[in-house]
């Protein structure tokens, strides 16, 4: 394996910030343009074979600079990438894997559930994405009002593409269990679904260069992250009835990751930090206060759009915009969907739009 040396060049003001984790492994924050989230942190693995990466930032000019700077200080030239492991289907993660991949002719893994999503979503129709997700807001009781600028929308045709529209289909898949293919690594796959259903986080074995108690590091993408806990709705798909349980995926994912007792985790965002099994145990306690939050509060029949306006969000629900009000009541639903798996809510007979009530 090559030393490189990380951080901010003298001679490349542009080359955002780089951190050197050890044992061949670095990071860079790739910028997300207009987005509180900042950057996506983009890791860089050396292997006997050449340096891969684990996701790759925001489809953008301004990304792709930083990338492609943020790898020129650390000595790497894009040409000289052999692969892409994409944690999961978002643009954030996955949004430049293409230009990689044209750039530097890697092939690029995802796990088949991501990479069925991709497929998808490349071949959806903007109208017809729209009617569903119209229908779908309409049955959790969203009023008129919010249903009225898609249905104008669609009416006049103008319709907003989708971000992840021209995203890259993966050519290899990642396999949940099995140690990567990767020359002079013992990095495996290991399947954490709930914040997408095919989200993996990627358990690097080998010792801690700096000895830490545990075992080995975890690229935890957007499953496990310091201080924010990541968006659970429900796994969008219209043409799957499925009834999915996204939330109680993502709870067993943490217990999965726990046991992993990794010495150290590299998030997706935000920094890199120790003691997973802590923030683990944080993150079950939030999800368990919120249900049993949301159960009180169905103590009155309510639809899924009722909850996702009682719940707390990071502001009042009459300043969440348009947009986010969708992603909220996903997140809604996603809480309905695990209440009544555990038999703590009940849908009301006869409703429509459907209301839930605790039990
Ligand atoms: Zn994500
Ligand atoms: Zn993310």
């Amino acid at each position: 394996m090559t030393q490189r040396t990380a951080g901010r060049t003298g001679e490349d003001a542009a080359a955002p910030a780089t951190i050197d984790h050890g044992g061949g492994v670095w990071s860079i924050e790739v910028p997300i343009p207009d987005n509180p989230l900042g950057h996506t942190l983009v890791h860089l693995l050396d292997t006997d074979r050449g340096p891969v990466l684990i996701d790759t930032g925001w489809d953008d000019p301004a990304s792709w600079d930083a990338l492609t700077a943020g790898l020129a200080s650390l000595h790497v030239r894009i040409e000289d990438i052999h692969g892409v492991l994409v944690t999961h289907h978002h643009p954030d993660h996955h949004g430049l894997s293409g230009q990689v991949r044209e750039a530097s002719g890697a092939w690029i893994a995802m796990h088949a559930a991501d990479a069925e999503v991709v497929r998808r979503t490349r071949g959806a129709e903007p109208g017809v994405w729209l009617d569903y997700l119209t229908a779908k807001l309409a049955s959790a009781g969203a009023p008129p009002d919010h249903l009225a600028p898609l249905r104008a929308a669609r009416d006049s045709g103008r319709m907003r593409t989708l971000p992840g529209l021209h995203a890259a289909l993966p050519d290899r898949e990642i396999t949940p269990g099995d140690l990567l293919p990767l020359a002079g690594r013992a990095l495996r796959a290991i399947w954490t679904p709930g914040h997408t259903p095919g989200h993996v986080c990627l358990h690097l074995e080998e010792t801690h260069p700096a000895n830490l108690p545990g075992r080995g590091r975890l690229f935890s993408g957007d499953h496990l992250l310091p201080g924010i806990s990541p968006h659970i709705g429900l796994y969008e798909d219209p043409e799957d009835a499925t009834v999915t349980d996204p939330l109680g995926d993502y709870l067993s994912s943490l217990e999965r990751v726990a046991r992993l007792d990794a010495a150290e985790v590299l998030p997706a965002h935000q920094h890199a930090f120790t003691n997973p099994r802590e923030r683990v145990t944080e993150l079950l306690a939030h999800h368990e206060a919120r249900l049993t939050g949301l159960r009180a509060l169905l103590a009155t029949p309510l639809t899924p759009w009722q909850l996702a306006e009682r719940m707390e969000w990071n502001r009042p629900w009459d300043r969440i915009p348009h947009g986010s009000r969708n992603i909220a009541v996903s997140e809604a639903e996603a809480h309905l969907r695990r209440l009544v798996k555990l038999g703590h809510a009940e849908p009301v007979p006869g409703s429509d739009p459907v209301a839930y009530t605790a039990r």
